[in-house]
């Protein structure tokens, strides 16, 4: 079996920039001011956008179309507000999931799923932030737990 993480194609960040919101993958300059505010970072550091960009100027075309890392982002665009080249991050991302789709390593209708993941995972902060505010300041953050059958009546619903 391949070691995609071995492997390099010496096209990929001319592919990846010569889609809408790629150009400027070219300029960074690998800070991690990005990475330092991702929310995603935050909670799972294997998530990071500075190694991406990394590993696509390297030219690790299949281990970065075939990672599960690819789907993390919420395309929240945190990055770009900090990012001093201005790189949209979020574009990128967004360039990576269609490449990786046209390039079979995902099915196409997973573009469409993680749409709804991310809708889901919004509207469950609203829940969980409602309870919050509800709470009895008093009875800490056990009281977050009001929301529970809300949130798994909504897992319950949905199709994704
Ligand atoms: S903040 Fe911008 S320049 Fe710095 S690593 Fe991230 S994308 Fe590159
Ligand atoms: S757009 Fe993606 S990489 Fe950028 S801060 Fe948001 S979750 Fe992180």
């Amino acid at each position: 079996m391949a070691d995609w993480n071995r492997t390099y194609d010496a096209n990929f960040k001319y592919d990846v920039a010569a889609r809408p919101g790629g150009d400027q993958i070219k300029v960074c300059f690998s800070c991690g001011t990005c990475t330092a505010g991702c929310p995603v970072t935050d909670v799972d550091e294997r998530f990071s956008p500075r190694r991406i960009i990394r590993q696509v100027l390297l030219g690790q075309r299949a281990a970065v179309l075939s990672s599960e890392l690819l789907w993390y982002c919420e395309r929240c665009y945190a990055c770009t507000a900090f990012c001093p080249q201005n790189v949209k991050f979020g574009d990128i991302m967004g360039a990576l999931r269609e490449m990786a789709v046209d390039e079979g390593y995902w099915p196409p209708e997973f573009i469409q799923r993680i749409r709804g993941v991310d809708r889901l995972a919004h509207s469950i902060r609203l829940d969980l932030v409602r309870a919050a505010l509800g709470s009895d300041a008093d009875a800490g953050s056990a009281s977050i737990e009001t929301a529970a059958p809300i949130i798994e009546e909504k897992i319950k619903g949905t199709s994704v």
